[in-house]
């Protein structure tokens, strides 16, 4: 792999290189450098207008199924460089082969369920909200709600950890709406982010204007957007509360969605013994969840809690399945988890678990590198003192880390201690009982995006707790950013305006009524 490539942006309809000063791309096995970015000089208000004014209209004339095709395509172009993809995501992301397909796939997934829900939208521009209703005495005064395409950019702001999917749940739900897109990828990680995007250019699928790429920081990128232009950010809740402050979305109106840290939380119940196979579920699902993309996953489980009499066993089974878990250099196939993206991840996760150790008692792994050279760490399970210490619903430490906390076995107790977390993206209940998932479920529901029933009788159907499906939302309250994104044909949304039409039924039904999805 070169050593000096230069990360180039696509803006205005051509590929620009920034200015000095350039961030360094490293592979973090080896702390070799791969690559550099920048974003400086190059003329945001332009890239802006252009997707606004010429990408814009012509996503606009498009139907639904229409754009759908041009999403169908962008998946099939990106899956065709699958294994080209998968090599970058190992050199730069420190993603084991299992990793990087998590991240390619779960993007080209993502755009074909979008093509699908498009393949069945009517042929037209726009879409009707619900049921027409009579608003007068006679049935002529008539109102219909529609979704129409904002005349704007679709700014997508993503973090580090998932180059591809990241990009691509958001670009789905953008294009069909009919906006066009700006893709700025967390710069750590870029390089895969900027293969995809030379992938999707060369590809000529999409519309001029329609995709633009800023490689590097996003400069005075917000400055250039208004009340029709919608910003989606993921990133960590420091950012989204600068992101908050800024004038585009404080005067100007433009949109903001927030997708932040969150402190995932899983609860074991009290009816489930270490002979249940949702008990074996359990421990394969968490292992799974602390360790795939070396903890850094927006879903990843953070928390554990355990009634009283079953922590040595969660602990001892837990820890067993961490220490089976490989180590190493991720280019190597046996190999189950790689090292962490950067020095400054790094230092974050080895602070943060020192903080935990503080209260907790470290049951395997720990805080030192495991190697000399790369930003290896060992998965670590953390045995709590107190439940109620504030340090573990604090910090998001954001690696190969979680902790056991015991709990009394009552539901209202474990739906309180995960509410301290202040908002997560998904909470998990363990359970085979009929009626403590459901007491649980509805205590945990306003503070989760997601709640993941996890039961015996799926623990072989069931995904686990930490993929994002396009179907279901994706976003939580609180400290979670308060977004959402995806969940079908919902996901548009954000990208549209809702307007009421009323008038003569003659006309608005006909007019606006006939385009459900
Ligand atoms: P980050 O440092 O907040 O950066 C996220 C993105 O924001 C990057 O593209 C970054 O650009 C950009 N950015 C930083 N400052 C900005 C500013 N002032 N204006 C505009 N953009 C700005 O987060 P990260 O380290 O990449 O990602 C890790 C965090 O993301 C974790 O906390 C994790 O929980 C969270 N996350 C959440 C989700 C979710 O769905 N809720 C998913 C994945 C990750 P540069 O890279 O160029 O600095």
């Amino acid at each position: 792999m070169a050593t000096s490539t230069t990360l180039q942006s696509y803006l205005a309809g051509r590929w620009q290189t920034g200015g000095d000063p350039t961030a360094t791309l490293i592979n973090p096995t080896t702390e070799e450098s791969l690559a550099t970015a920048s974003s400086s000089g190059l003329d945001l208000a332009e890239a802006v207008r252009h997707a606004r004014d010429v990408g814009g209209p012509a996503l606009r004339a498009l139907t639904l199924p229409e754009r759908g095709k041009i999403v169908d395509a962008m998946s099939q172009a990106i899956h065709a460089h699958r294994e080209e993809l998968i090599e970058l995501g190992i050199a730069n992301a420190g993603n084991t082969r299992s990793d990087a397909k998590f991240d390619i796939d779960g993007a080209t997934a993502t755009l074909s369920a979008y093509a699908e829900w498009a393949a069945e939208c009517p042929e037209s521009t726009f879409l009707s909200d619900g049921e027409g209703l009579q608003l007068g005495r006679s049935p002529r005064f008539h109102g219909q709600h529609i979704w129409v395409p904002r005349h704007g950019v679709a700014v997508h702001i993503n973090a580090f950890n998932f180059p591809a999917w990241g990009m691509m749940e958001k670009i789905g739900s953008s294009l069909l709406a009919g906006v066009p897109v700006i893709e700025k990828p967390g710069t750590p990680t870029a390089l895969m982010a900027e293969r995809i995007a030379h992938i999707v250019v060369d590809a000529g699928i999409v519309p001029e204007g329609g995709f633009s790429f800023l490689c590097g920081s996003a400069g005075d990128l917000l400055d250039h957007l208004g009340g029709q232009d919608g910003v989606a950010f993921t990133g960590s809740s420091g950012t989204g509360q600068v992101l908050r402050r800024h004038a585009a979305f404080v005067e100007r109106s433009a949109r903001l969605n927030v997708e932040a840290d969150s402190l995932n939380a899983t609860v074991l119940g009290p009816d489930i013994d270490s002979d249940a196979e949702a008990f074996d579920a359990f421990i394969r699902d968490h292992a799974r969840e602390i360790t795939q993309k070396t903890g850094q996953k927006c879903t990843a489980t953070r928390r554990v809690f355990v009634p009283e009499a079953m922590v040595d066993e969660v602990c001892e089974a837990l820890a067993a399945a961490l220490d089976a878990v490989k180590v190493g250099d991720p280019s190597e196939r046996d190999v189950r988890m790689g090292p962490l993206t950067n020095a400054r991840q790094l230092e974050d996760v080895q602070a943060g678990i020192g903080r935990l150790a503080e209260h907790a008692e470290i049951v395997t792994g720990g805080p030192d590198r495991t190697t000399s050279k790369g930003y290896f760490l060992a998965a670590t399970l953390l045995r709590a003192r107190d439940a109620n210490d504030d340090v573990f619903h604090a910090d998001e430490v954001f690696g190969p880390v979680a902790s056991v906390l015991p709990y009394d076995g009552e539901a209202k107790t474990a739906a309180q201690l995960v509410a301290r977390g202040g908002g997560g993206l998904v909470a998990s209940v363990y359970s085979d009982d009929r009626r403590f998932p459901i007491d649980a479920a509805l205590e945990l529901a306003p503070y989760s995006g997601r709640i993941y029933l996890g039961s015996s009788r799926i623990a072989d159907h069931g995904t686990g707790p930490g993929i994002v499906l396009p179907a279901m939302v994706h976003g939580g309250p609180g400290r979670a950013g308060g977004g959402e994104e995806l969940g079908g044909l919902r996901g548009l949304q954000f990208w549209m305006q809702r307007t009421a039409i009323q008038g003569f039924k003659s006309i608005v039904d006909p007019g606006f009524g006939q385009a459900r999805a």
